[in-house]
């Protein structure tokens, strides 16, 4: 019981102090059905009930259209639909662009499958929520995952993840949970018997995330304290001022945000539906307003796989 108790006070602790809420506020929770988002959906409908802050609280669900896995955990997020009493909304690859990831597979193969799941899924997410016209999306993550996180942005040279704007919104929300780790995380879920699911994406293998991951662990087992180091080392990174940054934008076709004409996902979405699907892939292949490939421009976008991969996208 003082576990659950500290754990809970932690996270508690950490919305007051980065005052994460206001009263009134409508938040949806990213939920895939997996043990960190259901451990986020349930602290936070307890914390929300037990303190008073006021939240009008949602599930929001992506279906990326993957047989054998996201049909299964979803499943799961409607049981917790019922066993929080919150709202649960629901958006899908095919609603919104017309694919399943198993119709994009198909096509692709299982080589960048990750970037056009974690473009998609980015927007995705974004779109759920303007449709639940909620005011933040919170999604849950583990230190581990953070650390990995601010590792691969600095091995790929991922600069605009580390906008010092970009990184103050997004951490102060992912430390909620970030501040405690996976064991604390599987523990916790585990002994509340919350319902979750555990299976890997059956499109999954990410090498270079996995690596990012050993080595963190090697880290760890000499330093314990290695993954919170990492985390601050992320926090505290800052880009020079006469470094040049990507400017946000609106895609000239969907009026998402963007940094080019058209947005990754549009970008992406013109390669399927043209059957060239390598058109948006790599760092230096944006289109132009014509839909024609511009080599020059860079349109990279920042840590593009999922959460299942293990990255910060939900
Ligand atoms: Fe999508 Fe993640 Fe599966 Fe890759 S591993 S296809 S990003 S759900």
């Amino acid at each position: 019981e003082c576990f659950y108790a500290v754990f809970e006070e932690e996270i508690h602790q950490v919305i007051l102090e980065n005052q994460l809420f206001k009263p009134g506020e409508r938040i949806a929770i990213g939920a895939s059905g997996g043990k960190d988002s259901t451990v986020l959906a349930y602290v936070l409908s307890e914390l929300n009930r037990r303190h008073n802050y006021g939240l009008d609280l949602f599930l929001l669900s992506v279906d990326e259209g993957i047989t054998g896995y996201r049909d299964d955990s979803l499943e799961t997020v409607k049981r917790n639909e019922l066993q929080y009493g919150l709202p649960l909304k629901i958006v899908s690859y095919k609603d919104l662009y017309g694919w399943t990831m198993d119709e994009i597979v198909k096509m692709i193969g299982l080589k960048n499958n990750c970037t056009f799941c974690g473009v998609f899924r980015r927007q995705a997410l974004d779109r759920g929520a303007a449709l639940l016209k909620v005011d933040k999306v919170a999604t849950g993550h583990n230190a581990d995952d953070i650390a990995e996180t601010v590792l691969l942005n600095i091995l790929r040279g991922d600069i605009a993840s580390f906008n010092s704007e970009f990184i103050n919104i997004r951490f102060s929300l992912l430390l909620m949970l970030g501040c405690q780790n996976l064991n604390k995380f599987s523990t916790y879920a585990y002994f509340k018997k919350l319902d979750y699911f555990s299976t890997e994406c059956i499109y999954s293998p990410n090498a270079y995330r996995g690596f990012a991951r050993e080595f963190i662990k090697d880290l760890e087992r000499i330093r314990p304290r290695a993954i919170l180091d990492i985390i601050k080392s992320g926090e505290d990174f800052r880009i020079s001022t006469t470094t040049k940054m990507p400017e946000q934008g609106t895609c000239e076709r969907c009026g998402y945000i963007s940094s080019q004409k058209w947005c990754k996902a549009c970008v992406l979405l013109e390669g399927l539906n043209r059957g060239l699907p390598k058109l948006g892939i790599g760092r230096n292949q944006g289109l132009n307003s014509d839909g024609k490939k511009d080599r020059k421009r860079d349109s990279r976008t920042p840590s593009i796989e999922s959460k299942q991969c293990g990255s910060l996208e939900f």
